[in-house]
Protein backbone atom coordinates (compact mmCIF):
# COMPACT_ATOMS: atom_id res chain seq x y z
CA UNK A 1 0.00 0.00 0.00
CA UNK A 2 1.44 3.36 -1.01
CA UNK A 3 1.67 6.23 -3.43
CA UNK A 4 3.57 5.77 -6.60
CA UNK A 5 4.01 8.39 -9.12
CA UNK A 6 5.47 7.10 -11.81
CA UNK A 7 7.47 9.98 -14.37
CA UNK A 8 4.57 12.35 -14.43
CA UNK A 9 5.04 15.58 -16.27
CA UNK A 10 2.40 18.35 -16.06
CA UNK A 11 1.87 21.33 -18.51
CA UNK A 12 0.30 23.83 -18.17
CA UNK A 13 -1.71 25.10 -21.40
CA UNK A 14 -0.10 22.28 -23.37
CA UNK A 15 -0.02 23.48 -26.79
CA UNK A 16 -0.64 27.03 -26.22
CA UNK A 17 1.67 29.86 -26.12
CA UNK A 18 2.28 30.29 -22.53
CA UNK A 19 2.58 26.26 -22.52
CA UNK A 20 4.71 25.64 -18.91
CA UNK A 21 5.94 22.18 -18.04
CA UNK A 22 5.12 22.60 -14.46
CA UNK A 23 6.40 18.70 -13.29
CA UNK A 24 9.09 16.98 -15.16
CA UNK A 25 9.55 13.09 -15.23
CA UNK A 26 8.84 12.95 -11.25
CA UNK A 27 9.07 9.35 -10.01
CA UNK A 28 8.35 8.78 -6.68
CA UNK A 29 7.24 6.04 -3.88
CA UNK A 30 5.56 7.70 -0.40
CA UNK A 31 5.15 4.36 1.30
CA UNK A 32 2.22 3.68 4.04
CA UNK A 33 2.47 6.28 7.50
CA UNK A 34 5.69 7.88 6.64
CA UNK A 35 5.78 11.88 7.10
CA UNK A 36 7.12 13.09 3.93
CA UNK A 37 8.32 16.81 3.88
CA UNK A 38 8.22 18.23 -0.11
CA UNK A 39 10.13 21.61 0.00
CA UNK A 40 11.05 23.99 -2.54
CA UNK A 41 11.33 27.72 -3.47
CA UNK A 42 7.97 29.52 -5.35
CA UNK A 43 6.96 27.84 -8.78
CA UNK A 44 9.23 24.83 -8.00
CA UNK A 45 6.02 22.74 -8.70
CA UNK A 46 5.30 21.50 -5.28
CA UNK A 47 1.61 22.55 -5.40
CA UNK A 48 1.22 21.04 -8.97
CA UNK A 49 2.42 17.48 -7.70
CA UNK A 50 0.24 16.97 -4.76
CA UNK A 51 -2.79 18.08 -6.62
CA UNK A 52 -2.02 15.28 -8.96
CA UNK A 53 -2.29 12.49 -5.83
CA UNK A 54 -5.98 13.56 -5.28
CA UNK A 55 -6.76 13.59 -8.90
CA UNK A 56 -7.16 17.44 -9.15
CA UNK A 57 -5.07 17.42 -11.79
CA UNK A 58 -4.15 14.72 -14.47
CA UNK A 59 -0.79 14.70 -15.40
CA UNK A 60 0.30 15.11 -19.06
CA UNK A 61 2.41 11.92 -19.38
CA UNK A 62 3.55 8.99 -16.63
CA UNK A 63 0.72 7.55 -14.10
CA UNK A 64 -0.16 7.45 -10.54
CA UNK A 65 -0.58 4.45 -8.26
CA UNK A 66 -2.50 4.24 -5.34
CA UNK A 67 -2.58 1.13 -3.44
CA UNK A 68 -1.53 -0.69 -6.49
CA UNK A 69 -3.91 0.90 -8.17
CA UNK A 70 -3.83 2.94 -11.80
CA UNK A 71 -5.86 6.06 -10.21
CA UNK A 72 -6.42 7.00 -14.63
CA UNK A 73 -7.51 3.82 -15.40
CA UNK A 74 -10.85 3.76 -16.81
CA UNK A 75 -13.75 3.55 -14.13
CA UNK A 76 -11.45 4.02 -11.29
CA UNK A 77 -13.16 5.91 -8.27
CA UNK A 78 -12.07 9.75 -7.62
CA UNK A 79 -14.71 10.30 -5.32
CA UNK A 80 -12.98 7.78 -3.09
CA UNK A 81 -9.69 8.79 -3.63
CA UNK A 82 -10.33 12.48 -2.62
CA UNK A 83 -11.57 10.71 0.23
CA UNK A 84 -8.98 9.02 1.36
CA UNK A 85 -6.16 11.28 0.34
CA UNK A 86 -7.14 14.89 1.76
CA UNK A 87 -6.03 17.56 0.56
CA UNK A 88 -5.59 20.82 2.91
CA UNK A 89 -5.26 23.67 0.58
CA UNK A 90 -3.04 27.14 1.94
CA UNK A 91 -5.01 29.15 4.17
CA UNK A 92 -7.86 26.81 4.74
CA UNK A 93 -9.20 28.47 6.92
CA UNK A 94 -10.42 31.21 3.72
CA UNK A 95 -12.79 27.93 3.16
CA UNK A 96 -14.69 28.07 5.83
CA UNK A 97 -18.47 29.70 5.11
CA UNK A 98 -21.20 27.55 7.69
CA UNK A 99 -22.86 29.29 10.64
CA UNK A 100 -20.92 27.53 13.00
CA UNK A 101 -17.81 25.46 13.25
CA UNK A 102 -19.60 21.74 13.44
CA UNK A 103 -21.79 22.41 10.57
CA UNK A 104 -18.63 23.28 8.76
CA UNK A 105 -16.48 20.39 9.56
CA UNK A 106 -20.01 17.81 8.89
CA UNK A 107 -19.56 19.31 5.49
CA UNK A 108 -17.07 16.74 3.97
CA UNK A 109 -18.69 13.22 5.08
CA UNK A 110 -22.31 15.05 4.53
CA UNK A 111 -20.98 15.30 0.93
CA UNK A 112 -19.80 11.82 0.79
CA UNK A 113 -23.30 10.59 1.51
CA UNK A 114 -22.93 9.93 4.96
CA UNK A 115 -26.00 9.71 7.04
CA UNK A 116 -26.10 11.78 9.72
CA UNK A 117 -25.29 10.43 12.99
CA UNK A 118 -21.99 9.05 11.21
CA UNK A 119 -21.49 12.45 9.35
CA UNK A 120 -21.95 13.67 13.24
CA UNK A 121 -20.31 11.38 14.75
CA UNK A 122 -17.04 11.93 12.33
CA UNK A 123 -17.08 16.07 12.84
CA UNK A 124 -16.76 15.29 16.56
CA UNK A 125 -14.01 12.96 16.40
CA UNK A 126 -12.36 15.12 14.01
CA UNK A 127 -12.78 18.53 16.38
CA UNK A 128 -11.31 16.38 18.88
CA UNK A 129 -8.55 15.12 17.10
CA UNK A 130 -7.55 18.74 16.06
CA UNK A 131 -7.82 19.72 20.00
CA UNK A 132 -10.91 22.06 19.80
CA UNK A 133 -12.33 22.65 22.75
CA UNK A 134 -15.91 22.07 22.96
CA UNK A 135 -17.00 25.47 23.27
CA UNK A 136 -16.29 26.27 20.40
CA UNK A 137 -17.93 23.51 18.44
CA UNK A 138 -20.99 25.91 17.67
CA UNK A 139 -19.31 29.16 17.49
CA UNK A 140 -19.27 31.08 13.97
CA UNK A 141 -15.46 30.03 12.42
CA UNK A 142 -15.15 33.54 12.09
CA UNK A 143 -15.10 34.34 15.60
CA UNK A 144 -12.24 32.32 16.15
CA UNK A 145 -8.57 32.87 16.36
CA UNK A 146 -6.47 32.47 12.90
CA UNK A 147 -4.68 29.19 14.43
CA UNK A 148 -7.88 27.74 15.38
CA UNK A 149 -9.47 28.61 12.61
CA UNK A 150 -6.98 26.73 11.01
CA UNK A 151 -7.69 23.78 12.91
CA UNK A 152 -10.86 23.94 12.02
CA UNK A 153 -10.30 23.51 8.39
CA UNK A 154 -7.88 20.52 8.83
CA UNK A 155 -10.75 18.98 11.26
CA UNK A 156 -12.88 19.07 7.80
CA UNK A 157 -10.65 17.64 5.96
CA UNK A 158 -10.03 15.06 8.68
CA UNK A 159 -13.73 13.78 8.95
CA UNK A 160 -13.40 12.41 5.60
CA UNK A 161 -11.13 10.60 7.69
CA UNK A 162 -8.63 9.89 4.83
CA UNK A 163 -5.28 7.62 5.21
CA UNK A 164 -3.17 10.43 3.15
CA UNK A 165 -3.46 13.89 4.30
CA UNK A 166 -1.36 16.69 2.41
CA UNK A 167 -0.99 19.74 3.42
CA UNK A 168 0.26 22.75 1.84
CA UNK A 169 2.21 25.42 3.74
CA UNK A 170 0.11 24.73 6.90
CA UNK A 171 1.87 27.15 8.74
CA UNK A 172 1.75 29.88 6.95
CA UNK A 173 0.99 32.98 8.60
CA UNK A 174 0.77 31.28 12.01
CA UNK A 175 2.89 33.14 14.92
CA UNK A 176 6.37 30.78 16.04
CA UNK A 177 3.50 29.57 18.66
CA UNK A 178 0.80 28.61 16.42
CA UNK A 179 3.18 27.72 13.93
CA UNK A 180 4.70 24.60 16.43
CA UNK A 181 1.15 23.87 17.87
CA UNK A 182 -0.04 22.95 14.26
CA UNK A 183 3.36 21.32 13.53
CA UNK A 184 2.85 19.05 16.42
CA UNK A 185 -0.50 18.49 15.70
CA UNK A 186 -0.15 16.99 12.51
CA UNK A 187 3.15 14.63 14.25
CA UNK A 188 0.23 13.41 16.38
CA UNK A 189 -2.06 12.56 12.98
CA UNK A 190 0.88 10.84 11.85
CA UNK A 191 1.33 8.25 15.48
CA UNK A 192 -2.06 7.37 14.30
CA UNK A 193 -0.50 5.76 11.44
CA UNK A 194 -1.94 8.54 8.72
CA UNK A 195 0.65 9.26 5.83
CA UNK A 196 1.16 12.57 5.57
CA UNK A 197 3.00 14.72 3.24
CA UNK A 198 3.66 18.62 4.46
CA UNK A 199 4.44 21.31 1.71
CA UNK A 200 6.91 23.91 3.27
CA UNK A 201 9.54 26.12 2.12
CA UNK A 202 11.18 26.30 5.21
CA UNK A 203 13.62 23.87 6.07
CA UNK A 204 13.81 25.00 9.51
CA UNK A 205 9.81 23.82 9.79
CA UNK A 206 10.12 20.40 8.71
CA UNK A 207 13.68 19.45 10.14
CA UNK A 208 11.94 18.39 13.46
CA UNK A 209 9.18 16.42 12.28
CA UNK A 210 9.89 14.86 8.89
CA UNK A 211 11.23 10.91 7.88
CA UNK A 212 12.20 12.02 4.70
CA UNK A 213 12.65 14.92 2.35
CA UNK A 214 12.13 15.89 -0.41
CA UNK A 215 13.64 19.07 -2.42
CA UNK A 216 11.73 19.96 -5.96
CA UNK A 217 13.68 22.47 -8.34
CA UNK A 218 12.42 23.57 -11.59
CA UNK A 219 9.77 20.76 -12.01
CA UNK A 220 12.07 17.91 -10.60
CA UNK A 221 12.83 16.27 -7.71
CA UNK A 222 16.46 17.40 -6.72
CA UNK A 223 17.41 15.83 -3.42
CA UNK A 224 14.97 12.73 -1.48
CA UNK A 225 16.39 11.76 1.74
CA UNK A 226 16.49 11.69 5.22
CA UNK A 227 16.83 15.37 7.03
CA UNK A 228 20.12 15.17 7.89
CA UNK A 229 21.43 13.44 4.37
CA UNK A 230 19.44 16.15 2.26
CA UNK A 231 21.06 19.14 4.74
CA UNK A 232 24.51 18.08 4.26
CA UNK A 233 23.56 19.19 0.71
CA UNK A 234 23.15 22.77 2.45
CA UNK A 235 25.75 24.28 -0.66
CA UNK A 236 23.34 23.11 -3.64
CA UNK A 237 20.46 24.51 -1.64
CA UNK A 238 21.67 27.95 -1.09
CA UNK A 239 22.23 28.01 -5.22
CA UNK A 240 18.79 27.11 -5.76
CA UNK A 241 17.39 29.82 -2.68
CA UNK A 242 16.50 27.13 0.02
CA UNK A 243 18.29 27.11 3.63
CA UNK A 244 19.36 24.33 5.60
CA UNK A 245 18.03 24.89 9.17
CA UNK A 246 20.47 26.94 11.33
CA UNK A 247 21.51 24.05 13.34
CA UNK A 248 23.32 22.77 9.91
CA UNK A 249 25.41 25.83 9.51
CA UNK A 250 26.54 26.12 13.09
CA UNK A 251 27.99 22.36 13.11
CA UNK A 252 29.65 23.29 9.90
CA UNK A 253 30.92 26.47 11.35
CA UNK A 254 31.96 24.74 14.34
CA UNK A 255 33.56 21.99 12.29
CA UNK A 256 36.02 23.94 10.56
CA UNK A 257 37.00 25.78 12.93
CA UNK A 258 38.73 22.29 14.07
CA UNK A 259 36.18 21.67 16.94
CA UNK A 260 35.32 17.43 16.38
CA UNK A 261 31.79 17.41 15.78
CA UNK A 262 29.96 15.50 13.30
CA UNK A 263 27.50 17.44 11.25
CA UNK A 264 24.14 15.59 11.31
CA UNK A 265 22.63 16.96 13.51
CA UNK A 266 19.07 18.38 12.20
CA UNK A 267 17.27 19.72 15.36
CA UNK A 268 18.79 21.90 18.26
CA UNK A 269 18.51 19.62 20.76
CA UNK A 270 20.81 17.16 18.71
CA UNK A 271 23.58 19.78 18.17
CA UNK A 272 23.16 20.65 21.79
CA UNK A 273 23.99 16.76 22.73
CA UNK A 274 26.44 16.57 20.13
CA UNK A 275 28.22 19.47 21.55
CA UNK A 276 28.32 18.35 24.57
CA UNK A 277 29.72 14.91 23.56
CA UNK A 278 32.37 16.97 21.95
CA UNK A 279 32.83 18.87 24.84
CA UNK A 280 33.47 15.68 26.78
CA UNK A 281 35.81 13.89 24.23
CA UNK A 282 37.89 16.76 24.84
CA UNK A 283 38.41 16.75 28.45
P1 LIG B 1 5.04 25.91 -6.01
O1 LIG B 1 3.88 25.26 -5.36
O2 LIG B 1 6.34 25.22 -5.73
O3 LIG B 1 5.13 27.38 -5.73
P2 LIG B 1 3.56 25.57 -8.48
O4 LIG B 1 3.29 24.13 -8.62
O5 LIG B 1 2.48 26.46 -8.01
O6 LIG B 1 4.87 25.76 -7.60
O7 LIG B 1 4.05 26.13 -9.90
C1 LIG B 1 4.99 25.49 -10.73
C2 LIG B 1 5.10 26.26 -12.04
O8 LIG B 1 3.88 26.18 -12.75
C3 LIG B 1 5.38 27.75 -11.83
O9 LIG B 1 6.22 28.20 -12.85
C4 LIG B 1 4.01 28.38 -11.96
O10 LIG B 1 4.10 29.71 -12.45
C5 LIG B 1 3.33 27.47 -12.99
N1 LIG B 1 1.88 27.41 -12.78
C6 LIG B 1 1.24 27.06 -11.63
N2 LIG B 1 -0.10 27.07 -11.81
C7 LIG B 1 -0.31 27.44 -13.11
C8 LIG B 1 -1.49 27.63 -13.92
N3 LIG B 1 -2.72 27.43 -13.41
N4 LIG B 1 -1.31 28.02 -15.18
C9 LIG B 1 -0.08 28.20 -15.71
N5 LIG B 1 1.07 28.02 -15.01
C10 LIG B 1 0.96 27.65 -13.73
Amino acid sequence: MSIKIEHVSHLYGEGEAFEKKALDDVTLEIPDGQFLGVIGHTGSGKSTLIQHLNGLLKATSGTIYYNNEDIYQENYDMKKLRSKVGLVFQYPEHQLFETDVFKDVCFGPKNLGLDRKETELRAYKALKMVGLPDEYFYQSPFDLSGGQKRRVAIAGVLAMEPDVLILDEPTAGLDPKGRDEILELIKGLQETGMTIILVSHSMEDVANYVDRIIVMNKGSVMLDGVPKDVFAHYKELEEVGLEAPAVTYIMQQLKQNGFAVSTDATTIEEAKEEILRALHRAD
